[in-house]
């Protein structure tokens, strides 16, 4: 079964969830995040400044010095500093927020933010390039392989198919390590990941592949994390139409035998027109698995790639 049946656990900043902790005591509420999504995920929503104590409403504060490593500084009284508190309190959530498969941050926030944050000199004039913000980029740096995403990129439905596949990803990798990482569940998992790897990241298919190929008796428990790292830096990368196409392609020449020539043409057809941009993914995939259904393979059966997140969510009829 390639989706987990347990809901999986996202943090996610509380404002987005409509909590009321912004510095002028507002939220900021997605409705994807606090509506659709909530039927799939377990929301763990955190408000880093009302965590360390800064009270609502409060003063904003802001990055100072330089993008790589700014402060996060009061912007009424430059003597507030709190750049630690928000590290210290990033690095406590990394360690108790360890059953989480994603985090969904807000955009733009000097706390939250994960990119191309406003960065500013002591003066008030803005330095060039942006940074992360600080309780982000201290949560981040202790969980390098979570999927992790900006709520403002979620309105891009690529990106966010993107970041909910490879949540899912993260989710049945959890359980798995939780079962007990042995040598053929390893092998398994990878060969339940070969279309979806292909689409996402078709170099990386084989690298991975050699990798688990070449093991011989080094210890799964000491490979699999180093096998994970690479499968979710390989998922980042987005599937393109021409990706997904050569997937489609592969995927359809298990039918080969199965089908009448006229099928066959049929499916080749919405292929086309999906390669073309006339049809979203979900059409040629809805054919396939039609088909599928007539003529069940077990090798397809098992690929994540066919439904990598639930069919509810309709995350393949906008790509
Ligand atoms: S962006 Fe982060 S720190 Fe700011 S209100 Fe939202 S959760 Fe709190």
């Amino acid at each position: 079964m390639p989706c987990p049946t347990v809901k999986p656990k996202i943090a996610i900043s509380a404002c987005l969830m409509g909590a009321e902790v912004r510095f002028n005591g507002g939220h900021k509420q997605s409705r994807l995040c606090s509506h659709t999504l909530t039927d799939y995920f377990d929301f763990v929503p955190v408000c880093p400044e009302v965590a360390i104590g800064l009270g609502i409403p409060r003063q904003p504060i802001r990055l100072v010095g330089s993008p790589e490593q700014p402060d996060a500084i009061g912007t009424v009284d430059p003597a507030l500093n709190v750049t630690r508190p928000l590290a210290g309190y990033g690095r406590q959530m990394a360690a108790e927020l360890s059953d989480i498969c994603g985090y969904i941050f807000m955009q733009k926030s000097p706390s939250c933010g994960l990119e191309r944050v406003k960065v500013y000199h002591a003066n008030g004039a803005p330095v060039d390039g942006g940074g992360r913000g600080i309780y982000a980029q201290a949560f981040c740096a202790l969980h390098p392989d979570l999927p992790v995403e900006e709520e403002g990129r979620l309105n891009d439905p690529v990106l966010r198919e993107n970041f909910l596949t490879r949540v899912f990803a993260y989710s049945a990798w959890q359980q798995l390590r939780q079962a007990g990482l042995t040598r053929h569940g390893l092998t398994d998992f990878h060969s339940r990941y070969k279309y979806l790897l292909m689409a996402h990241n078709p170099v990386q298919y084989k690298t991975l592949g050699n990798l688990l190929g070449n093991m011989g008796q080094t210890d799964p428990g000491e490979l699999g994390p180093r096998y994970f790292s690479e499968l979710m830096a390989a998922l980042k990368k987005c599937a393109t139409r021409r990706t997904h196409t050569n997937v489609l392609q592969h995927i359809s020449g298990y039918l080969k035998q199965a089908i009448s020539a006229e099928d066959k043409q049929e499916v080749q057809h919405v292929i086309g027109q999906y390669r073309q941009g006339i049809v979203p993914l979900v059409v040629p995939l809805t054919l396939l698995k039609h088909y599928f259904r007539q003529h069940p393979d077990p090798y397809i059966a098992q690929q994540v790639y066919l439904q990598p997140h639930p069919e509810n969510l309709s995350l393949r009829n906008a790509i």
